[in-house]
C-alpha cells in the first residue's frame, strides 16, 4: 500500500488539494483511503457528503474502542473512496497530535486498509505546531513521503521551513522520512511561481506542481464536492490530475535544508514584497 502525507498549515489548502488528489488516483482505478489527521475534521466533507462525520476519537471516547465502533468511522465517498477523520481530543484537553497517532493506531489494529483493499492512503496532517505532538504520525511511520503545501507568502514560507526542520531531525534520529516536494497552492501574490520555486531550491526538494487560485474551489465546495468530481471538465481539474499524476509517479524524497526567515526575506522582497494586487487576485472561474 502506497501511503503520502500532506502536511501544511491550517487554512493553506491541504483537505482541497488532498480530497482532489485523491478523488483523481481513484479515477485512475486506484482504491484510495484518506485519513483526516487534523482536529477541524473537516478533511474529507467534500469526498464523503458533509461535515461532522463521526470521528475516530469522538466515538471512541463515547463508545469505546471496538472493532464495530472503528467500522462505524469508515465512510463511504465518491466513487468508492474511503473517509475516516482522526477527531481531536476535547478542547483543552489533551494533545491533539497524540490524538491522531491513537487514531492511527487504531486503524492498523483493526486491518481497517486490508479489510477494505485500500492501495493508497493519503493522510491529511495539520502541521501548525510543528510540537512533538504533531511529529508523532512522522515519527510512527506514517509519513514517508511527505508533500507540504505552501503559498508564496513570507508566513507561510516561513511555517514550511519548520515542518522541513520536523522531517530532517526525525530522519537524523533514524526515521524513514523524507519530503518528497512542495506543493505551491497559489494566493495570488505577485511572482508566486519564481519565489516558490527559490525557496524550495534553498531547501533542496522540488516543487512538484503550482496549482493556481481558482474560483471553481469555491463553486465545488458549495455543491459539496471536490472539483474532480463536480466540474471535471475545468482546467482546475486538470491541474488536480496532473498533480495526482506527478505524485503517483514519484519514487523520490530528500531531507530538507534548514532554510531561515533571514534567507526567504530576500527571495520575497525581490519580487516586490509579496503584496498581491487586486489585479493578481482570485481569477475567474473557468
Ligand atoms: P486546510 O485543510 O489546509 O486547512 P482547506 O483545504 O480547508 O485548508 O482550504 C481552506 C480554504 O481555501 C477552502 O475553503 C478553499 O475554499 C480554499 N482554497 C483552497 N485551495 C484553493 C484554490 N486553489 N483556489 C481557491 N480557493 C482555494
Ligand atoms: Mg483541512
Amino acid at each position: 500500500m502506497r501511503k503520502i502525507a500532506l502536511y501544511g498549515k491550517g487554512g493553506i489548502g491541504k483537505s482541497t488539494v488532498s480530497s482532489n488528489v485523491s478523488a483523481a488516483l481513484s479515477n485512475m482505478g486506484i482504491k484510495v483511503m484518506q485519513v483526516g489527521c487534523d482536529p477541524k475534521r473537516d478533511s474529507i466533507a467534500t469526498l464523503c457528503g458533509g461535515l461532522l462525520k463521526p470521528t475516530i476519537l469522538d466515538e471512541t471516547r463515547d463508545r469505546g474502542v471496538s472493532e464495530e465502533v472503528i467500522l462505524s468511522c469508515v465512510h463511504q465517498g465518491y466513487n468508492g473512496i474511503l473517509g475516516v477523520e482522526s477527531g481531536g481530543p476535547k478542547p483543552g484537553v489533551g494533545c491533539g497530535g497524540r490524538g491522531v497517532l491513537v487514531a492511527l493506531q487504531m486503524l492498523e489494529k483493526y486491518n481497517i486498509f486490508d479489510r477494505h483493499g485500500i492501495e493508497w492512503a493519503t493522510f491529511d496532517v495539520l502541521g501548525d505546531v510543528v510540537c512533538g505532538g504533531f511529529a508523532q504520525p512522522m515519527r510512527a511511520g506514517y509519513a514517508k513521503e511527505v508533500y507540504i503545501v505552501t503559498c508564496g507568502e513570507i508566513l507561510t514560507l516561513h511555517q514550511i521551513t519548520n515542518i522541513a526542520r520536523a522531517v530532517r531531525t526525525l530522519a537524523e534520529q533514524g526515521i524513514e522520512t523524507g519530503v518528497a516536494g512542495l506543493i505551491d497552492n497559489q494566493r495570488g501574490v505577485p511572482h508566486e511561481r519564481e519565489i516558490v520555486e527559490e525557496v524550495a531550491e534553498l531547501m533542496g526538494v522540488p516543487v512538484i506542481h503550482h496549482i493556481p487560485r481558482s474560483r471553481t474551489v469555491q463553486d465545488s465546495e458549495l455543491k459539496g464536492q471536490t472539483v474532480i468530481q463536480a466540474f471535471p471538465a475545468s482546467p482546475q481539474a486538470d491541474e488536480y490530475r496532473a498533480l495526482a499524476n506527478k505524485i503517483r509517479n514519484n519514487t523520490e524524497t530528500f531531507i530538507p535544508n534548514i532554510v531561515t526567515l533571514k534567507e526567504i526575506k530576500p527571495i520575497v522582497a525581490k519580487y516586490g514584497g509579496g503584496f498581491a494586487s487586486p489585479k493578481n487576485g482570485s481569477q475567474a472561474a473557468s
